[in-house]
């Protein structure tokens, strides 16, 4: 059993007087990706911006052995990628310059970048196949455009954990392909990835699973075991089931 990356442990999150979490507790392995998946409104974004550390709430976080308030903001950032759901960005600024934004905690105050951080920029863009955007303005990019190139700030930061919330949004087969291709280098290569997503076929492509509903862990597994198919169906009260199909897990609309 490899040792957690990160884990959350009794976390408990309430917006107002609506309790959104109630006791979560997951562990997620280092150089492994895992999938969260589970009904909308099941507490997956909210789970995922308590692991970045960007939600207030009750319980802990541990990054890497170090509890998450211990690390230097700097430190952080270095170790904990982030793609947001439906995020938000400086529209007006060109591709080029929001991926070299993935940068910063690698920068020192006030210096330009580096050789090294135009190298990881130019990867990223090229890896994300939207090298050829990188000078156009964000705003004027179609959703899966700008996706991938929100996907590339992600992928610049080259961040030990990397969080990423419905990163496949807006993105076509092809794209959602690539980005599979991707995230399996990274993870071959140690990083440790962790994925909301709600396209459950992509989601059993994962090495671990984690499912959640109203609030709750339900079920935590491999996503190649019986048993965490059979909760998946579950959770979705049997509307999709699990099946196999050439060699891959599928989850087919039932
Ligand atoms: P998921 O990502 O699994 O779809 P979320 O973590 O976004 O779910 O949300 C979990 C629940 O918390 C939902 O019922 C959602 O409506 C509620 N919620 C999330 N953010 C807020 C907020 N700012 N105010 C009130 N309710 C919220
Ligand atoms: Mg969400």
């Amino acid at each position: 059993m490899q040792a957690l990356a990160i884990s959350a442990s009794a976390i408990s999150v309430s917006i107002g007087k609506a309790p959104i979490l109630h006791g979560v507790t997951a562990g997620f392995r280092k150089g492994r990706w895992t999938s969260i998946v589970g009904p909308n409104g099941a507490g997956k974004s909210t789970l995922l911006k308590v692991l970045a550390g960007i939600l207030p709430c009750t319980g802990s976080v541990n990054l890497l052995g170090e509890p998450l308030p211990e690390w230097s903001r700097r430190e952080r950032a270095q170790t904990l990628g982030w793609l947001g759901q439906n995020e938000i960005a400086a529209e007006d600024l060109g591709a080029y310059d929001i991926v070299m934004l993935g940068r910063i905690p690698h920068q020192s105050w006030l210096a330009p970048p580096s050789a090294a951080d135009h190298a990881a920029v130019e990867r990223a863009l090229r890896a994300t196949q939207s090298w050829k955007y990188r000078s156009r303005s964000l705003g004027t990019l179609s959703g899966g455009e700008r996706q991938r190139v929100l996907l590339a700030r992600a992928l610049a930061s080259e961040a030990q954990v990397l969080l990423m919330d419905e990163p496949l949004a807006n993105l076509d087969p092809p794209h959602q392909a690539d980005w599979l291709a991707i995230v399996r280098v990274l993870a071959a290569k140690g990083t440790t990835v962790v994925s909301v997503l709600h396209e459950i076929s992509m989601a059993l492509n994962a090495d671990d699973m984690v499912i959640m509903a109203g609030g709750r862990v339900t079920y935590e597994g491999l996503c190649v075991d019986a048993a965490t198919h059979r909760a998946l169906e579950a959770v979705f009260d049997h509307r999709v089931a699990v099946r196999s199909v050439a060699d891959q897990w599928i989850a087919l609309p039932q």
